[in-house]
């Protein structure tokens, strides 16, 4: 009892304010009333959602403090968090048990102890190196703030053309959202379709989409670096060409923000993110990792991976926080699943994809259908495409991804639920799945690509 008691007053510190932090904090909040809880995040919001930003950037969405689930103030007054926003946490002293911070505003340094502590720092865009990377008018989308400088840059400067440096998807997103400001968008990837993370003839019909939109590709090309006037840019150089940019977004994915456990040793994993249990607790006691930071692991390839997405952070979060306030959580893993709009199409993915499984030496096999979203006959039905990928031999189902027309995409979480129980072919191909005109043909399209599946394996 004394133990429990003194745990219940043993401060938690936690770095980053935004999914995987905040799920955490308000998790231990709702176990442990009494428990100080402190929250350091260096941008000026918390519980934000970066996911928002394309809308907001495209204008569907007006006011940023829509993306905001809670703010800090709520968060002191309602959970009796101390959130403590403009406040960048510099060093963690794991020896002493303490952080040092720095306060955003007046430059003051402090040091904060804490019993546990919690890294939720997120992930960081990457940037290309070369030469004119860091000029002004160049932007990775992250937090809250950045997207805010995005559609600040749009207000105040009126640009006429911009450049997407990287296909993954939010670069993509990112694309769509400018082209509806009116801005000439131009996109430069270094593979031979966008979206990395499909396979290359699912990826090409989203190149199509994207060009249907009026985004110019520029695909198998690399940028080589920025031209710039008076420190902003003004071009993006590739291998093959110079395009006019009056704005450049970097959609050239993520890297796990960890440069803060590197002083401390934490074990970090081959996807250079930090390596956690089952319980998200890091290599070093005291000290866990939740969110884009911290691995993951993969129920299908069987490796701990980065998955840098909001479902994830969120999950993540939740656990962590209820094993800090002396719960018994785990996270049992995760099979990447993922779903955007892009254009006109939703495009969605899960498992892994048939250049994946080569990678991994995987003897795989893969069959694609195109099919409809509803019944042939009923208004607004549309086109999908669905590819499925199994395993020679066992018949075990590894993976899907759908491009297609409004309400095609939410049916990868049919194709993730099979994968999570890790389901033959066949077994899809059985399941009880709903009927009726307006929402699929007899057969969903996920059933009849598993039937073409079948038979190819
Ligand atoms: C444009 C965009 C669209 C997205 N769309 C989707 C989507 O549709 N679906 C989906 O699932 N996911 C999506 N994501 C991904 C999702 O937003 C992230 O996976 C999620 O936010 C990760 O949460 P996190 O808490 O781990 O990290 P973050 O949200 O990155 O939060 C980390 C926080 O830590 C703070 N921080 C970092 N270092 C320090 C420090 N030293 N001191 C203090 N604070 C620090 C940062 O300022 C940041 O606020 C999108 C992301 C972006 C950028």
């Amino acid at each position: 009892v004394s133990a429990q008691r003194h745990s219940i007053k043993e401060p938690v510190v936690v770095i980053g304010g935004d999914a995987a932090g905040m799920s955490a904090a308000a998790k231990i909040r709702r176990e442990q009333s009494e428990r100080p809880i402190v929250v350091f995040e260096r941008s000026p919001h918390t519980s934000y959602s970066a996911c928002g930003i394309p809308y907001y950037v495209g204008g569907q969405v007006e006011h940023a403090r829509d993306l905001i689930a809670r703010s800090p103030e709520t968060f002191r007054q309602k959970y009796h968090i101390d959130a403590r926003v403009h406040h960048e946490v510099m060093h963690i002293d794991h020896k002493q048990q303490r952080v040092k911070v720095r306060n955003l505003e007046d430059g003051d340094e402090f040091w904060e102890p804490y019993g546990k502590l919690l890294v939720a720092t997120g992930a960081v865009p990457k940037r290309p190196d070369v030469p004119g990377s860091d000029a002004s008018g160049i932007f990775g989308v992250s937090t809250l703030a950045s997207g805010l400088a995005v559609r600040r840059h749009l207000v105040q400067e009126r640009p006429h053309t911009a450049v997407v440096v990287g296909g993954g998807y939010i670069g993509l997103e990112m694309a769509e959202a400018l082209v509806r400001r009116g801005l000439h968008v131009a996109l430069v990837e270094r593979a031979s379709e966008v979206m990395g993370t499909l396979d290359r003839d699912m990826g090409a019909l989203v190149s199509a989409a994207l060009r249907d939109t009026g985004v110019t590709l520029y695909l198998e090309e690399t940028a080589t670096g920025f031209e710039t006037t008076e420190g902003r840019v003004s071009a993006v150089v590739t291998d093959r060409r110079t395009i006019s940019a009056d704005l450049v977004v970097l959609g050239l994915g993520v890297r796990p923000n960890t440069h803060l456990a590197d002083e401390v040793d934490i074990a970090r994993g081959e996807s250079g993110a930090l390596r956690v249990s089952d319980r998200l607790q890091t290599s070093v006691e005291g000290i866990w990792a939740a969110g884009d930071c911290a691995e993951s692991w993969h129920l299908v390839s069987r490796r701990r991976v980065q998955v840098a997405l909001g479902t994830v952070a969120n999950k993540h979060g939740l656990v962590a926080g209820t094993n800090i306030a002396g719960g018994d959580a785990v996270f049992p893993g995760i099979v990447g699943t993922a779903v955007s709009k892009i254009c006109q199409y939703e495009v969605a993915r899960t498992g892994l994809g048939e250049e994946e499984c080569r990678a991994l030496g995987i003897d795989c096999a893969a069959a694609t259908i195109e099919s409809l979203t509803r019944a042939g006959y009923y208004p607004g039905a549309g086109a999908i495409t669905v590819k499925l990928v199994g395993e020679r031999g066992s018949g075990r189902l590894v993976g899907g991804q759908i491009v297609g027309i409004e309400g095609a995409a939410k049916r990868i979480d049919v194709v993730a639920t099979a994968l999570t129980a890790g389901m033959t072919v066949e077994a899809l191909i059985n399941l009880d799945l709903s009927y009726a005109p307006p929402f699929s043909p007899v057969w969903d399209p996920v059933q009849i690509a598993a039937r073409r599946l079948a038979k190819a394996l």
